[in-house]
């Protein structure tokens, strides 16, 4: 059986390998097909393609695109993307536009807490100055000793309510879906399981990305539990989606699972990558 990881995140954004490691870090767990998806960015994608097809895997172009939809973030991959296409860069570098400036934000706050210098030392974490992120910040909290783990601290100071969080208004899903299927991609809702909707709102979600022409949800993610696998497997069928797999990767012994134990995606569902081959 083919292993397929269309997930994953480099030094281009918040990920801590270059693109080509994380391409050997892919082969070693012995993964066939690859993605990469940094955030809002596709600047890594040459090189990955370069790694990936010298290391023998098949390599999908992507994107890992931030957006605002009812007043949560939720981020929407793009996948076999033209990752030259005018219309698609222009719009991630309007979605980059305003990092930085939430970066200092954040710092402020932090700084509010007792937390000092916390711009700069998360500059230190930033492979590309125009992709500074939360988990940069979590990084440098982890080094300070101010917490114990990534997502301690995204628990204790980077999430909405907590001190350190700053609100952000991203794309919106048709524009994302838009630029996607401008740069001949498909649209697939990342992570459906770890957005704060109800089911109702959540179904609203799925309606409305189908109706833009949304095709695929994420399944078996390292950002679902085991429990949600077959729980979206389930809604993929319901909604008539195609299932995606990935580890969400960030960087060596981050992963909520494994990079070589996620499981496969579960029977009874369509892969997104039915008829790429
Ligand atoms: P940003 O796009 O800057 O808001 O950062 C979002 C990133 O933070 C996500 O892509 C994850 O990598 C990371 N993140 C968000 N929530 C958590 C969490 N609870 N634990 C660990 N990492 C998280
Ligand atoms: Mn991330
Ligand atoms: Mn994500
Ligand atoms: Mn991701």
């Amino acid at each position: 059986m083919l292993k397929v990881d269309l997930h994953c995140h480099s030094n281009v954004s918040d990920g801590v390998l270059a693109p080509a490691a994380v391409a050997q870090t892919a082969r070693t767990a012995g993964v066939d097909v690859w993605a990469l998806t940094d955030h809002d960015e596709v600047d890594g994608v040459a090189e990955a393609r370069a790694a990936a097809q010298a290391l023998g895997m098949q390599f999908v172009s992507g994107v890992e695109i931030s957006i605002t939809w009812a007043k949560e973030t939720v981020h929407i991959v793009g996948l076999q993307i033209d990752e030259t296409h005018a219309g698609l860069c222009a719009g991630l570098a309007a979605t980059r536009a305003g990092r930085d400036n939430r970066g200092r934000q954040i710092a402020a706050e932090l700084a509010k807490v007792g937390i000092a210098g916390a711009y700069e030392g998360a500059l230190k974490f930033v492979g590309n100055p125009d992709l500074m992120s939360r988990t940069h910040f979590a990084r440098y909290l982890v080094e300070q000793g101010v917490c114990a783990s990534i997502p301690d601290v995204f628990k204790k100071y980077l999430s909405e309510g907590k001190p350190g969080y700053v609100p952000h208004r991203w794309a919106t899903l048709e524009d994302a879906v838009g630029w996607i299927r401008a740069a001949g991609g498909i649209a697939v809702i990342a992570h459906p399981g770890r957005y704060k909707f109800n089911d109702m709102a959540q179904g609203v979600l799925f309606d409305e990305f189908k109706q833009l022409g949304g095709t695929a949800i994420e399944v078996v993610t390292g950002s679902h539990t085991p429990d949600q696998y077959p729980e979206y497997a389930e809604l993929a069928r319901r909604y008539g989606f195609l299932a995606s797999r990935g580890t969400d990767f960030h960087a060596p012994g981050e992963a909520r699972v494994d990079f070589a134990l996620l499981p496969p995606l579960p029977s009874g569902v369509t892969p997104v990558w039915h008829d790429w081959f």
